[in-house]
């Protein structure tokens, strides 16, 4: 006998595979899969599209203002098997993984109203469903009662290699050091930030997954579950 309405809430360093196995884990459980940094990614290219991050600078105040106009939603593009993001029905999913978004996203996120407007729209997407909701403060500010929180890493290297196999595989052309700063930088400002830092929630399980297989986590992730008569 599971739970008949649950939350699992995913967090860590970026590039680690939270949103493979959060995927896995909603394709296996039947439910909804929310990937949080394309949120931020997809306010991060209607800033960069809208002229309102200039030399590093963010235009707050038109940015904030503009949230309103920004409507971002998920999909299941059945013929490519995959999840598609859109915003304002367009599909952007590729467009928010290049490294221009993945340079300028910790920066649009740290600003405290533009995470006011997406945790409300995170918490509105679990009010009624069971989900896996991936990202960085899920377990920390978004859902702090979830039923199972998992706080992810692995070491730099590790993530580094697998996000330039990643976007090396889409045809990026992307250096290792590039990407190996990005990460680093990335969880510096992530971690670092007044506004709701990346931090694991102390009631979150650690899962290092440096020297783990993809089928090895998942299975982890499940016994958790099955512990905690969640399913
Ligand atoms: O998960 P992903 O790497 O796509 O996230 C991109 C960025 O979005 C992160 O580096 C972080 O700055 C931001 N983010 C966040 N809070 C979340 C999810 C993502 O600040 N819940």
């Amino acid at each position: 006998m599971g739970k008949e309405k649950f939350i699992i809430a995913i967090d860590g360093h970026s590039s680690c595979g939270k949103s493979t196995v959060a995927k896995d884990l909603a394709k296996a459980l039947s439910i909804a899969y929310v990937d949080t940094g394309a949120m931020y990614r997809s306010v991060t290219l209607y800033a960069l599209r809208n002229n309102l991050i200039i030399n590093g600078k963010v235009d707050e105040e038109k940015l904030i203002a503009a949230l309103g106009n920004i409507n971002v939603t998920f999909a299941f593009n059945a013929s490519e098997k995959r999840n598609e993001t859109f915003m304002n029905g367009e599909s952007i999913e590729k467009e928010i993984r290049n490294m221009e978004v993945s340079s300028h996203v910790s920066l649009v996120s740290a600003i405290g109203a533009v995470r006011k407007q997406l945790v409300e729209w995170q918490r509105q997407m679990g009010k009624d469903t069971s989900l896996v909701m991936d990202g960085r403060d899920i377990g920390t500010v978004v859902f702090p009662n979830a039923d199972l929180k998992i706080f992810m890493t692995a070491s730099d290297e590790v993530r580094a290699q697998r996000r330039f196999d990643e976007l090396t595989a889409k045809g990026e052309k992307v250096s290792m050091d590039e990407i190996l700063n990005n990460v680093r930088e990335r969880d510096r400002i992530d971690s670092t930030r007044a506004e709701s830092p990346l931090r694991k929630a102390d009631d979150a399980l650690l899962l290092d997954n440096s020297n783990m297989t993809m089928g090895e986590q998942f299975e982890w992730i499940m016994e958790r579950l099955r512990e905690r008569n969640l399913i």
